[in-house]
């Protein structure tokens, strides 16, 4: 019997990597270990009965050899492939680990990673880098967590933006609310995996833009943290925002990590996406913020609007110069929420751009990937770091490899353990945060009680 693939998501996100909208009519029909895939009425079999398909694991094995099934219709029908083979979900090194086990050598994973799952042999041996890069640092532990903070206020709205991020200029009363509650959140979140026996691995503020917060602001929201030693980032994201004061508050509260983010070292571009900084102020804000002695990571978008190879590139290499400690490409991705969600087409150019990247990583290593819907050419986020300036937090938190204990408006709480994971889900609204803040915490709590209680 043939199914309409639109019916099921995963099955319909394979089509989505080649056509961006107008999908042609695909139907797919499963008999033992053939496979048929009918599109737009050409009909085509597929057999996966060689060995190395063994490396999917049981439970798996329908559904992820019906994708591949129609991926290999796809690449017939239209003569194209894609970068990342058949694999549609965000963390493709999960299924590299995967390929690892039963004594497979990291040769062995990479070869499978090619013939199973149908990626380039570029992506498969970027994989291999990543997991010998998280080597000692990926810490499967159920003993600790990680802190995320989530701070809701920007300058402006960038216009790939799909977080929760209103602008500071026009809520600051509001924020005074936010961050009186969110310090009472982080306080109590801390207190309760403390009392059952969790430590504390990193700590992660995010938004939105932590630095677009007033001084008394965000040294109230790091005193209600409390802790040193341990990695420790804050995002200051926007140039415009960080300041030396800023930056001397972060330093006696512990933050070990920033990460300033040019972004593009485009004028133009800036302009052109919603930013409100110029690249003269990221350099004075890097500067800032390397005199403090942080660490410091630089985010940069492959494939923004009008952006050529030749741009991304000369933004690259400029970052490179400056040699911060990690180095984050993310290629464009047009998510629901961002104001260039409906926008047609993409930027052809960002496949070059990210091969550039790959190709001169110069004393940088791979550390993290993970990918997402809707990204310019299939393509991926990366993460670079010198050696031995891993971000522990962004391995484990992709990895799922250790508990996320989220905190403000949108933040996702993620308990890690038994081989399954339960989220939960702070409200994203930021009235509603603060409206109806005691119930939802007591809310969040029974969720991890329910977890943590149970599995004790
Ligand atoms: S800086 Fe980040 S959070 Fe703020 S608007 Fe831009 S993408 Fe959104």
């Amino acid at each position: 019997m043939f199914i309409d693939i639109k019916t099921n998501t995963e099955l319909n996100d394979v089509a989505k990597l080649f056509y961006f909208s107008d999908c042609p009519n695909i139907l797919l029909s499963v008999d033992g270990e053939s496979f048929a895939v009918n599109i737009n009425g050409k009909l085509t079999t597929h057999t996966y009965a060689d060995d190395f398909y063994n490396v999917i694991p049981l439970a798996h094995r329908v559904q992820r050899l019906s994708k591949i099934a129609v991926y290999d219709a796809l690449c017939a029908y239209t003569g194209r492939k894609m970068p990342w083979g058949a694999l549609t979900g965000v963390r493709p090194t999960k299924l590299f680990y995967e390929c690892l086990r039963d004594g497979n050598s990291p040769q062995d994973a990479i070869l499978l990673m090619q013939k199973v799952y149908r990626i380039s042999a570029e992506r498969a041996a970027v994989l291999e880098k990543i997991v010998r890069s998280q080597h000692g640092k990926i810490h499967f532990s159920d003993d600790y967590y990680n802190l995320y903070v989530h701070v809701p206020y920007c300058t402006t709205r960038c216009c790939y933006c799909s977080f929760v991020s209103l602008p500071i200029a026009k809520c600051k009363e509001q924020s005074e609310q936010y961050v009186k509650l969110l310090c009472d959140e982080i306080k109590q979140s801390m207190n309760f995996l403390s009392s059952r026996g969790k430590k504390l691995l990193s700590v992660y503020i995010g938004g939105g833009t932590p630095t677009a917060l007033a001084e008394k602001e965000l040294d109230a929201l790091l005193s209600a943290i409390n802790v040193n030693g341990i990695e420790y980032t804050c995002e200051a994201g926007r140039p415009d925002t960080v300041t030396k004061e800023k930056c001397e508050i972060m330093k006696s509260h512990g933050v070990t990590r920033v990460c300033v983010n040019p972004q593009t070292l485009s004028n133009e571009t800036l302009v052109k996406i919603g930013r409100s900084h110029t690249v003269k102020q990221f350099y004075g804000a890097y500067e800032c913020a390397a005199s403090c002695g942080f660490d410091i990571n630089c985010d940069l978008i492959a494939g923004l609007e009008d952006e050529q190879a030749d741009d991304f590139i000369k933004s690259y290499n400029g970052i490179i110069d400056l040699s911060p400690h990690n180095i984050t490409v993310h290629s464009l991705s047009k998510k629901n929420g961002s104001a260039i969600r409906y926008t047609d087409g993409e930027n052809a150019g960002t496949a070059a751009m990210l091969n550039y990247v790959l190709a001169n990583m110069n004393k940088y290593n791979p550390y993290y990937l993970y990918r997402q819907k809707r990204q310019a050419c299939n393509l991926e986020n990366i993460g670079l770091s010198l050696p031995n300036k891993e971000c522990i937090n962004n391995i484990t938190t992709m990895e799922e490899t250790v508990s996320v204990v989220a905190c403000g408006a949108g933040a996702i709480s993620k308990l890690v353990g038994d081989n399954k994971i339960v989220r939960h889900a702070n409200v994203r609204d930021v009235g509603l945060y603060i409206s109806e803040y005691n119930d939802r915490l007591k809310a969040k709590h029974e969720c991890f009680s329910n977890v943590l209680d149970k599995s004790v």
